[in-house]
């Protein structure tokens, strides 16, 4: 047949570039923190998951350096086969201490432990209460697991309510409620609290996503310390590439979820172990975040000023309760131009969010604290943020 078989490449991407949805890559030349290069520009960079600056934190990168050198530069194999270390032990133990829960996991990333353990937690004969808006992985994970999935409205508790009344009529063999912790677009949290207290009317299970929460809420232990409900949440995943500032994801719980995650999660087994010196920094993090509080007070205290600064000039900030901080445009192409002017003209460097992360109409620059920012680089940002949206009528 006279076909061209790969054809759909290309039209496929001359239609997003059409539709003004293309990402294009940038690149950093050096770390990530605020004051860095990109494509060659040096610029204030307001949109990473880095909240606590610890990507380039010495002790951290130390302590890669120390263990790259000892034990060398990949695992070898998946964990379960030849690729865990004395230090993915270490690491475990400590991290299970930190989250005050029986025993932890390190597994490849959050991604890998939505996709890989969601599945194995539920199937077919089960059903997933999910809110609307969680993370694209735990769409994935849900979809793998072939389980009936029904969406609450996002953090509608007598929704969830209802969803699981409905769910309880149908006889479903589980029942797993499903939330981020953080919401990424919107930076504003789920009301954990009041899910597990109707999660255990029902009987249902609680999988938390935190991976914003890590390192931002509860002193830097996540949504479940922030709520105290340590003990009550079944799944915490999490992952240390955002608050923590390195790689991998987690799994938090008890010994009984641990070994059978080891056991079945399918990205757990199927897919090689970190290198020891992403292991040695995820240590170091952890001992970070315990000895040196002042990260997390400074993302904190960046998030209070900041927004109240660009909520007065008459930005709309949604929802946000955290140092994710989305201004909302409206409009998907006044917000690339916002983000777009103030890369070019006022080296600040914001990610626009269109569809299909957020709906088409709430199109926004999703702006995120950092502890490294300095009240000199808030009011730089600031001021540019003001007078760019002043030209572009946003404000
Ligand atoms: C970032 C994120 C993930 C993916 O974590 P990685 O470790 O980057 O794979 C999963 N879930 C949520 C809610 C996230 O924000």
């Amino acid at each position: 047949m006279n076909r061209d078989p790969v054809a759909f490449l290309k039209e496929d991407m001359t239609e997003l570039r059409k539709s003004n949805l293309e990402w294009i890559i940038r690149y950093l030349e050096g770390g990530s923190k605020p004051h860095c290069i990109v494509n060659g520009k040096e610029v204030l960079m307001l949109n990473t998951n880095n909240y606590l600056g610890l990507a380039t934190h010495p002790k951290i990168i130390q302590a890669s350096i120390d263990a790259t050198k000892k034990y060398g530069a990949g695992a070898g194999a998946v964990p379960v086969i030849a690729g865990s270390f004395d230090l993915t032990r270490e690491f475990q133990e400590k991290f299970a201490k930190y989250k005050e829960v029986e025993a932890s996991l390190l597994c490849q990333t959050g991604f890998a432990v939505n996709s890989g353990l969601i599945p194995m937690l539920v199937g077919k004969p089960d059903i997933v209460v999910s809110d609307e808006l969680n993370h694209g992985s735990i769409i994935d994970g849900v979809r793998l697991s072939g389980a009936k999935r029904v969406i609450y409205k996002h953090r509608d508790i007598s929704d969830l309510e209802n969803q699981l009344k409905e769910a309880e009529k149908g006889g479903a063999r589980r029942i797993c409620i499903i939330t981020d912790g953080v919401f990424s677009m919107d930076g504003d949290m789920a009301p954990l609290d009041k899910i597990v207290n109707v999660a255990e009317d029902f009987g249902a299970m609680i999988f938390v996503d935190d991976c914003h929460g890590e390192g931002v809420l509860g002193d830097g232990k996540g949504i479940v310390a922030h709520f105290n409900l340590q003990g009550r949440v079944h799944v915490e995943g999490g992952s240390m590439s955002k608050g923590f500032g390195v790689f991998g994801g987690t799994v938090a719980g008890s010994k009984d979820l641990i070994e059978f995650c080891t056991n079945k999660s399918r990205t757990y087994l199927l897919s090689t172990a970190h290198p020891p010196g992403v292991v040695a920094a995820n240590i170091a993090s952890i001992e970070v975040v315990e000895s040196e509080p002042q990260h997390v007070k400074a993302v904190w205290e960046h998030t209070n000023y900041f927004k109240k600064e660009v909520q007065s000039m008459g930005y709309d900030t949604g929802r946000s309760e955290t140092p994710i901080i989305p201004l909302i445009i409206g409009d998907p192409g006044k917000a690339q131009e916002l983000a777009r002017i103030l890369f070019e003209e006022e080296n600040i460097y914001g990610t626009p969010i269109v569809f299909p992360m957020v709906a088409r109409e709430l199109s926004r620059i999703r702006v995120q604290m950092n502890a490294l920012l300095t009240k000199d680089d808030l009011n730089t940002a600031l001021s540019s943020i003001e007078k760019v949206g002043k030209k572009l009528d946003i404000i």
